[in-house]
């Protein structure tokens, strides 16, 4: 007779996660996922194009060693103070392992990128959330309350698209005896990084991409600066290998020869974020101030809008729960849509979508 052995029993923490699996939405338009709607500069594209086979048959640099020196001279810091992951969620994720213990809380503002407490429970730790302010800002006080192991600020915040000042990650670090992660994926929309404040301040880790501004992210790379010492934890829980050939490759063409392209990009977003704002208000939808390349509003049925728009062969990302944190968010009962900002044509055509999607729903 056939003996079936029992199933092995995973990680206690597992029980709770649910596979983080978006659905790609097929549409002509897609502003749902805040990636860059202009693609990514022509000499990232030359890279990809010139990439031999014998950048594909040999391993890549075990700890990604050009692409550090690389990094180093656009962010002005040095190559030990920088490490890189197949994206920002992997240096995340390698982070909390390296600075928690499983059962330490992990403080997480709240409505923050929807990741972390998957990577907290993921690595054993405890998810906090800290509900964000009435004007979407940090609750620096109650974070630090947490007294929590790893503290998380998200800044510009996904999906708010609120920046936190410096001096609130200034007092969170130095109130903080555990790591202080600050996720700048939005950094480069946004004016002031933290990634300054890393030289006084040993516990902060600054997080970064290629996702967003670069527009690289389905090449996956990620980087993070911090003190040395605390770089060289993240590296050992890293491991090697994490960022591969092609993708080193275009991320290093991005920062050498790229970079006036992904400027340029940004300035164009950071237009077109003012003008949507504008055209939002014009429908008396308030959305909320971004520092990012998307605007978040909170709007009562977006999951039924955004149904409707993708009808129309647009899609934005829809949220429904938030937290009600502000007097928008009660209104709209936690509801709200996020739409990424790109070339014009796309997000006049998702505003179209809007307007029929609304003269539908009512
Ligand atoms: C998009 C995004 C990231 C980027 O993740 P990658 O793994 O680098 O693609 C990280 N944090 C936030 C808040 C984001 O919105």
């Amino acid at each position: 007779m056939m003996h079936l052995s029992v199933y092995p029993s995973p990680r206690a923490s597992f029980g709770d996660i649910s596979l983080y699996d978006l659905e790609h939405p097929s549409a002509s338009v897609d502003l749902s996922d805040n990636t860059n709607r202009w693609g990514m500069s022509p000499a990232a594209e030359r890279a990809l194009r010139r990439a031999t086979s014998d950048i594909v048959t040999r391993y890549p640099e075990a700890h990604a060693a050009s692409l550090k020196r690389a990094l180093a001279d656009y962010l002005d810091v040095d190559p030990a103070c920088i490490t890189t992951g197949c994206g920002s969620d992997d240096v995340l994720d390698s982070a909390i392992r390296a600075f928690g213990d499983p059962g330490d809380r992990l403080a997480i503002p709240d409505p923050s990128f929807v990741m972390l407490p998957t990577l907290a429970r993921a690595n054993s730790l405890l998810p906090v959330l800290i509900p964000l302010t009435e004007s979407y800002g940090l609750d620096v006080d109650e974070m630090m309350r947490t007294n929590a192991r790893i503290v998380y600020v998200c800044s510009p915040n996904n999906p708010t698209g609120t920046a936190v000042p410096l001096t609130d990650i200034e007092r969170i670090a130095h109130g903080t005896r555990g790591l202080v992660i600050v996720d700048e994926a939005y950094g480069e929309f946004a004016s002031g990084s933290a990634v300054p404040l890393t030289a006084d301040h040993r516990n902060l880790l600054v997080v970064r991409t290629f996702s967003k501004a670069f527009g690289l992210a389905g090449l996956r790379v990620g980087f993070a600066v911090a003190s040395p010492h605390v770089i060289a934890e993240v590296e050992k829980s890293r491991g090697p290998y994490k960022v591969n050939a092609l993708a080193a490759a275009a991320a290093i063409a991005a920062l050498k020869e790229g970079l006036p392209w992904m400027r340029e990009h940004v300035a164009l977003a950071i237009r077109h974020r003012a003008r949507l704002e504008r055209q939002l208000q014009r429908r008396q939808i308030a959305a909320i101030a971004s520092a990012a390349n998307f605007v978040l509003a909170p709007i009562a049925n977006a999951c039924r809008l955004s149904d409707a728009m993708l009808q129309a062969g647009v899609a934005v990302r829809s949220f429904s729960g938030l937290r009600q944190v502000s007097p928008a968010l009660n209104r709209s009962a936690g509801s709200a849509l996020r739409m990424s900002v790109g070339p014009w044509e796309q997000v006049q055509r998702a505003l179209d979508a809007l307007d029929s999607a609304r003269r539908a729903c009512v």
